[in-house]
């Protein structure tokens, strides 16, 4: 019998003359963890198939937006209809009040808000509206917290910055860099110490309410009401980048779940079903600053793109509909016990940090509380762990700083089968 060339093989060869580093995103590379990164062709449900027809279940999931799964039915649906209407029209649509309201519905702090294309360029433009509304430069973030790629708000980024051990990046002004202050997650001090000094200059402290981007990361109560605290008292506006969390950890984000109401949220990944849409919003009287109202300026040829917006209209009609974030806790409970479980059998140091369907195995004794502490895991480990699980047919994200996300379409079984292939694979990377 003949042994067929490597399709994928062929592909990725290909890629890598085509595109810098063989990808359009870099921790798609694998360099992290090593090895020819998966070229795929298809997914269905929690299983994705690459060129040569080899399949894995998911916990990738496109970065978490595909939260019921690749391919659902009534999202297809929904999106095979709207592009046969038209696939971009660059006028407001009959579509978009639709997906607003249920947005609304879900994040009643979301007054107004804006459809974009990308979390980048929600975070972006959320920030640009809080210095053109306050008159203020000095933007707050968080070492480890991802919120897009633009220019100020790369700095000690997580993700993919993090993965590849860069410190923010090349091509970054240090004009563009020093207006933006970095902090440690979880450390209300440093925070109540810049703005004691410096709290009128703070247009805006930015924040993954629950951070996902250094691995989950989960804050403290005291963090976030702490944030709101301070930034109202110093009259900063306190922005949510609850990107991943939305319509992740509950409908209604981490706000839903806390309680507290930031001024301006950015949305993306779920909110779009899996199509490249993004939504920012907050105040009324803060998004009434856009043009063609106000004067902070802020457009997209393609916002509001009615085939992306019938996507996320789906997503969200069908998690409005009940019964999937029990669901997905239970099956996200199910996960974290097993792994707990089987590193302990297997004599690995490991915790594993979770928020309802995500969560993070760190190889560290306790699950860490910012970046720093995220980063004392055992890379090392994280890459052997990786390709163990690989060569078993699961696909977690191929970094040890991103979050694992389970979908409506993880059965038991296929928890189950990870976790036992999780026991095995403990000890190949011990
Ligand atoms: C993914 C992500 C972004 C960026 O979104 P893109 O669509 O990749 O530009 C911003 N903030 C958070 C919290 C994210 O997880």
């Amino acid at each position: 019998m003949k042994t067929q060339a490597s399709r994928a093989e062929a592909l990725w060869e290909e890629s890598q003359r085509l595109f810098p580093g063989g990808v359009n995103s870099p921790v798609r590379a694998f360099r992290a963890v090593g090895g020819r990164p998966l070229v795929l062709a298809s997914g269905r449900g929690a299983t994705v198939t690459d060129a040569d027809g080899t399949s894995y279940l998911d916990f990738i999931g496109s970065w978490g937006a595909l939260i019921l799964g690749h391919a659902a039915p009534d999202v297809v649906a929904a999106v095979s209809a709207a592009a046969g209407r038209g696939m971009s029209f660059g006028m407001p649509t009959d579509a978009e009040p639709q997906l607003a309201h249920l947005i609304r519905s879900a994040f009643p702090s979301m007054e107004r808000m804006r459809f974009v294309s990308s979390g980048t360029e929600a975070a972006m433009s959320a920030i640009r509206l809080a210095r053109g509304v306050t008159g203020r430069a000095r933007v707050v973030k968080f070492a480890g917290c991802y919120h897009g790629h633009s220019d100020g708000l790369l700095a000690r980024a997580g993700s993919g910055v993090t993965t590849l051990g860069l410190p923010g990046s090349a091509g970054v002004t240090n004009a563009a860099a020093a207006e933006t202050t970095v902090l440690p997650y979880n450390d209300l001090g440093a925070v109540r110490t810049v703005f004691a000094a410096h709290g009128e200059t703070v247009a805006a402290v930015i924040v993954e309410p629950v951070a996902a981007n250094m691995g989950v990361v989960r804050p403290s109560p005291e963090f976030l009401e702490g944030l709101r605290e301070v930034t109202e008292r110093h009259e900063s506006l306190l922005i949510f980048d609850e990107v991943i969390t939305g319509f992740r950890v509950a409908f209604g984000g981490t706000q839903g779940r806390t309680g507290i109401r930031p001024d301006l949220t950015c949305l993306g990944k779920i909110a779009g079903g899996g199509l490249p849409l993004a939504v920012y919003g907050g105040r009324a009287d803060v998004m009434d600053a856009l043009a063609p109202l106000g004067p902070v300026y802020q457009a997209g040829t393609l916002s509001g793109n009615p085939v992306a917006v019938a996507a996320g209209t789906a997503t969200l009609r069908h998690l409005s509909s009940g019964g999937v974030y029990a669901l997905l806790e239970e099956r996200g409970a199910a996960l974290e016990a097993g792994l707990v479980e089987l590193a302990r059998r297997a004599g690995v140091v490991c915790a594993v940090a979770r928020e309802a369907s995500m969560l993070t195995v760190f190889f560290t004794q306790r699950p860490p509380r910012n970046l720093v502490e995220a980063e004392g895991s055992d890379t090392e480990r994280f890459g052997r762990f990786f390709r163990a699980m690989l060569t078993r047919g699961i696909l977690i994200p191929p970094s040890q700083f991103e979050a694992w996300f389970i979908s409506a379409a993880h059965e038991p079984a296929d928890i189950a089968r990870t976790v036992e292939a999780a026991g095995e694979a403990f000890r190949e990377a011990a």
